[in-house]
């Protein structure tokens, strides 16, 4: 009999590489491999799972969602996506439209072509940024290694460096469609722009008539402690972009157009079959409300202050600071060993991400509790060692 390992190696197209370790079963904000042995997710689907593994709201509301209704299509109303568009809307505080789709890079293609419907050709974004993989989503991310196997790229797409606002006055101008920003880079390995980048983005877009766009695949449904990051920043985009954390590990991605952004498509101009479609809508909507019930923004905000804190108390030499909010967590080292401390953590029971080699990233579920966090804390010193030996 072969390994799950080695049947994924014969079977499944190169995507990011042989992955380390076969999972079976995950509970909340731990995993479990087909041993038998445990292991706390700081990575949580990639800042998927925001109710961690098996939470029962999600299998309850999607359960019942399955037994009554299941996918209709597009071409009919029901109400699962309605109450989550209605909700949405409302926790941002703003009036506008909701467009369903089914990920972080479809939500992103869809605020591209919503810029495109404002007539104008160039779309600014920046160096470093990461907005997805299909064609689109790839002209916006600004990490040359993953655009150049696959150029030409969609046109008219031109970069500046992340959190300047000196560069974003120089190149928003009246032939500028769209400002696309992470508020803060997640693939980057959660990088905090300048307190003021955001509420200056919101003013040059603004003053020259670009709509300006928030990337918030990462940050938003509660990541950074607030429903929206955009909300730390007390500013409102005219654009949003969610998926991962929305639906609590089901597939889903809106794009929200606040005031006159949210009618820019015209009827049959933009859409997608499994959009909208009640079950990962229904998904949505016990995130929504787990959050609220759970109290988990409070929780996240102090839970990850426990992480961030007490990384920075560990005072160890490898570790040149921690940054990121909440739960998007960034611990960035001087040297270029995030993938050893990945490993050395995955040998010892916990699982990290090392998207790029000074960061470790964590974007735990947002369930992660104290005892937990003090569970990282006080195994890190070991994997640090291990890394830096
Ligand atoms: N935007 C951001 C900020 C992301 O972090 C990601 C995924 N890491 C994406 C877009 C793409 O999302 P997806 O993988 O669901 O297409």
């Amino acid at each position: 009999m072969s390994t799950l390992t080695e049947r994924w190696q014969a079977s499944l197209m190169n995507n990011y590489g042989t992955p380390p370790l076969a999972l079976v079963r995950g509970q909340g904000a731990e995993v479990w491999d087909a041993d038998g042995r445990r292991y706390l997710d700081l990575v949580g689907g990639i800042a998927v799972n925001a109710l961690g593994h098996a939470h029962p709201a999600v299998v309850e509301a999607v359960t019942k969602q399955l037994t009554t209704l299941g996918h209709t299509s597009n071409l009919y109303i029901t109400e699962p996506p309605v109450a989550l568009a209605e909700r949405l809307l409302e926790l941002a505080g703003a009036p506008g439209r909701v467009l369903f789709c089914n990920s972080g890079a479809e939500a992103n293609e869809t605020a591209f072509k919503l810029a495109r419907r404002t007539g104008r050709p160039k779309v600014i974004a920046c160096e470093n940024a990461f907005h997805g993989r299909t064609m689109g989503a790839l002209a916006l991310t600004g990490q040359p290694p993953k655009r150049e196997p696959f150029e030409p790229l969609v046109p008219g797409v031109v970069h500046v460096p992340y959190g300047d606002v000196a560069a974003l006055e120089a190149a928003v101008d009246d032939t500028t469609a769209a400002v696309f920003l992470e508020p803060i880079l997640g693939e980057a390995g959660a990088v905090t722009p300048p307190a003021d980048y955001l509420a200056a983005a919101r003013r040059i877009t603004a003053e020259r008539g670009a709509l300006l766009v928030l990337d918030e695949v990462q940050t938003g449904i509660g990541r950074t402690g607030a429903w929206f990051a955009f909300q730390r920043a007390g500013i409102v985009p005219d654009v949003v972009t969610l998926a991962k954390g929305l639906g609590g590990g089901l597939p889903i991605g809106a794009c929200i157009g606040f005031g006159a952004a949210g009618e820019l498509f015209q009827p049959g101009q933009h859409g997608t079959t499994f959009g909208g479609n009640p079950v990962s809508c229904a998904a949505g909507l016990a995130v929504l409300a787990t959050i609220e019930d759970e109290g988990l923004l409070e929780q996240v905000n102090l839970v990850g202050k426990t992480i961030a804190n007490g990384v920075e108390e560990l005072g160890h030499p490898l570790v040149t600071g921690v940054d990121g909010a909440g739960l998007l967590i960034g611990i960035v080292l001087g040297k270029p060993v995030s993938a050893a401390v990945a490993t050395a953590a995955r040998e010892g029971g916990i699982l990290v991400n090392n998207a790029v080699p000074e960061r470790v990233r964590l974007v735990p579920p947002l369930v992660l509790s104290e005892a937990q966090a003090r569970e990282f804390l006080t195994a890190l010193p070991g994997f640090l060692e291990a890394a830096d030996g």
